[in-house]
């Protein structure tokens, strides 16, 4: 101990973790910037994001939720990009296999999961989900396809047949259960719930997201 030290009522330490230079010139990403905690509690042990990750990437106590909901062996997330979902879907099953068209996204994702040390149990894939689909096997596919970028929350209602990227929700599902029945799917909170039903089989089970107040997403749990 330092007895030389003086102690005040008021002693306290300012530390600046300041913006790194891209996202200070940006700012759309100022916002995201500033609730990156909550997107990964881990996030400055060295989380990478590319820009069009800090707008999709799943907030982690919605991504840690879905995955702790219904539990299984192995898990496909289709659309994993930086690997939100991913991460906690290690943490909850015995094996993901997560995949992804751009080979930046699995890098950021592969790096990602190393930072919440779950790597070992992830098979990370470049690839076109809808041209591998015929090779892959999975308890559950998990999707969190393009919602067609943050321009979604302006319509009044979301249309999955005709917004979502790159192919309809309907053509989406019926690749998806070529691998499993059990498919979980990620959409924007003003979807249209009509469309969200109609594209149930046996069922589903329709969940809204929040964090706070802030509806984040909605998750449809078809079985
Ligand atoms: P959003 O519109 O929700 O912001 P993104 O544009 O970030 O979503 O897309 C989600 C992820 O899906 C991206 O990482 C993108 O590279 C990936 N992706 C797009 N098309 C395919 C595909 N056919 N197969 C696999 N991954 C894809």
């Amino acid at each position: 101990m330092n007895w030389n030290r003086k102690y005040s009522p008021g002693e306290n330490w300012r530390i600046k973790t300041s913006m790194p230079s891209e996202i200070e010139k940006d700012p759309a990403l100022h916002k995201y910037w500033h609730k990156r905690h909550s997107l990964f509690h881990r996030f400055d042990e060295g989380i990478r994001l590319d820009r069009e990750s800090w707008f999709s990437v799943t907030p982690e106590v919605v991504a840690r939720h879905i995955a702790e909901k219904h539990t299984y062996d192995v898990v496909l997330d289709a659309f994993c990009g930086a690997g939100g979902n991913t991460i906690q879907f290690a943490k909850t099953c015995n094996k993901v296999i997560a995949i992804d068209i751009d080979p930046n996204k699995i890098e950021m994702a592969i790096h990602n999961a190393k930072v919440y040390g779950v790597e070992d149990k992830i098979e990370f894939i470049v690839g076109d989900f809808f041209k591998l689909a015929p090779d892959l096997k999975a308890d559950m596919v998990f999707l969190s396809p393009p919602w067609g970028g943050p321009s979604y929350s302006k319509a009044k209602e979301y249309d999955v047949e005709s917004m979502l990227r790159p192919r309809p929700a309907s053509e989406l599902m019926r690749v998806a259960r070529t691998i499993s029945p059990n498919v979980e799917l990620f959409l924007p909170r003003n979807t249209r719930r009509d469309q969200i039903v109609s594209l149930a089989r046996k069922g589903v089970e329709i969940e809204k997201n929040y964090i706070g107040r802030g509806l984040v997403g909605i998750t449809a749990y078809y079985f």
